[in-house]
């Protein structure tokens, strides 16, 4: 990978980026009251007395929302914090009826981690490791709508409360690829996990992004945070339109002033919005209504222990155990639902051909990438609302294997079972699909072929061996498809001798 450089007029300048990702936490209520927390609901129909901040309400932490940062952060080798505190982050707004968010400031529930990110997909050893400062839970706000009416404000409490874990990355990241990757990677992780459904465009994960340039080799200069960024592309954008504009303003004659900025889509162009504050400007103090929060080996040996195989465990394994490609691999543990599909598929193929699965693994895998993807994408559709399952795909794949049906026949087969949602088997035998080894019917349609091009014959008896594949071609097609191609091959070897 050669290196990220912007090119200013009175030089190159190097960009510096940390990310600050908001990721709710997958739980059926809140983080400190039993309201719930589904997306899409009527305002205000989940609201607690809690999350409206009433007199007197108190409170409780919901420790699956706890146990879900805690598996967070062992998934990315953090350090888990056995003792943690909540603080009070203080300041107005009106979708904050407590006047106060409760944090985590001095004591963080998740000490340092890392991720792992790959720059060429293609390529394995690209890899860089990119750190984790920190994880701590807090709560989210309510939502104000501007545009119900044009006089007035509404307020929406349904998230008020909603619990969330910020991700704190340090600045490590050196491009908008390498922001880019490490987004998609971190979401990739809590899918997998299982504690944040990864959902950008609902607002499930945003991210803080930023930026800073510097002369490559010098300190660090001073940053801007664009906030609330929701999609891996507009990451990537804010990286690329914020670090030239920092670098035009400074070479101007300017300063960068550190500040919180907004991204406009539309535009493409990030905007000031207010001034950045400091941590005392927001008067953190310990929440004097919640008790410290400890956690016993007992509570942590579960999280654990309740971890599915990682991303990066599970590519290693495809690759070695499986012996699938590096950039199979990597395609079919990138998200959690394609590595389920895959393993459903795979199971049902070896438990079909009676064969370990590293035996019919390749095929299971290059069928998916290179077959099913591409059907289901011509639907618009994707894996999760596939007519075809795994079982059904596990018989088309019995079938090419057995030699029942070719592989340009398999094609066709699947087109019709995403169609019809019919199975492979009864597709083949209604419409007459079966291959033939009848060498009487393929020596007749070669004799047919050979006559009608004898000026290629000769061609080929001259030395020109590439026509092979030409004869070859149109036997098929004389064929339908339906010939056994080794039995082509064969025939067309004898005849042309
Ligand atoms: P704050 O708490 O004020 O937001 P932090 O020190 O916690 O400040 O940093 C917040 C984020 O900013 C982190 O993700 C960190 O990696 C990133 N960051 C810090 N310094 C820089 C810099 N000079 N350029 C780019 N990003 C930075
Ligand atoms: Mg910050």
């Amino acid at each position: 990978m050669s290196e990220y450089r912007i090119q200013g007029a009175t030089g190159e300048w190097e960009v510096v980026i940390g990310l600050e990702v908001h990721a709710q936490v997958t739980s059926n209520a809140k983080l400190f009251s039993g309201a719930a927390t589904a997306f899409g609901a009527e305002p205000n129909t989940q609201v607690s007395l809690v999350d409206a901040a009433m007199p007197g309400m108190l409170p409780v932490p919901n420790m699956e929302c706890i146990r879900q940062a805690v598996r967070t952060g062992m998934a990315i080798n953090a350090q888990i914090n056995k003792w943690s505190r909540f603080d009070r982050k203080n300041y107005f707004y009106a979708d904050l009826p407590q006047g106060y968010q409760i944090s985590q400031l001095y004591h963080p529930i998740v000490g340092e981690g890392s991720i792992e990110i790959q720059l060429d997909d293609k390529n394995p050893e690209s890899t860089k490791t990119i750190g984790i400062e920190r994880i701590h839970v807090e709560q989210d706000a309510g939502k104000l709508m501007h545009d119900q009416h044009p006089t007035m404000s509404y307020v929406d409490l349904n998230r008020s409360g909603v619990a969330l874990m910020e991700i704190v990355s340090r600045p490590d990241m050196r491009s908008p690829a390498e922001a880019g990757a490490y987004l998609s990677k971190l979401r990739t992780i809590l899918r997998y996990v299982g504690s944040c459904d990864g959902n950008m465009d609902q607002g499930s994960m945003r991210a803080d992004v930023n930026v800073s340039v510097r002369r490559p080799g010098e300190p660090y200069g001073t940053r801007t945070e664009t906030k609330n960024v929701n999609s891996v592309r507009f990451v990537m954008a804010v990286v690329e339109q914020e670090a030239k504009r920092q670098v035009a303003l400074i070479e101007d004659g300017g300063a960068v002033v550190q500040e919180t900025r907004l991204y406009d889509p539309d535009r493409n162009e990030t905007r000031s919005m207010r001034s950045k504050e400091d941590a005392h400007d927001y008067r953190y103090f310990p929440d004097p209504d919640l008790l410290p929060l400890e956690l016993d080996d007992a509570f942590l040996e579960e999280c654990r222990a309740s971890l599915p195989e990682l991303p990066d465990a599970k590519r290693h394994r495809y690759e070695t155990a499986l012996g699938l490609s590096a950039y199979n691999a990597g395609v079919l543990t990138a998200d959690v639902e394609t590595a389920r599909w895959f393993e459903a598929l795979l199971a049902e193929t070896a438990a079909k051909a009676k064969k370990p699965e590293a035996e019919v693994a390749k095929q299971a895998a290059n069928w998916l990438i290179s077959e099913l993807f591409g059907a289901l994408n011509k639907l618009g559709k994707g894996l999760d609302n596939s007519p075809v399952s795994p079982a059904a795909g596990a018989e088309l794949l019995a079938l090419i294997a057995d030699g029942t049906i070719s592989g340009s026949i398999a094609k066709q087969v699947l087109e019709k079972m995403l169609e019809s949602g019919d199975g492979a088997a009864a597709i083949v035998e209604r419409e007459g699909l079966k291959q033939t080894s009848d060498t009487g019917a393929i020596e007749a349609a070669i004799d047919g072929i050979l006559a009608a091009n004898a000026d290629k014959v000769d061609q080929y008896k001259a030395g020109k061996e590439a026509l092979f594949g030409f004869f070859v071609g149109q036997t098929m097609k004389a064929m339908a498809g339906k010939a056994n191609p080794g039995v082509v091959n064969e025939l067309l070897k004898k005849k042309l001798a």
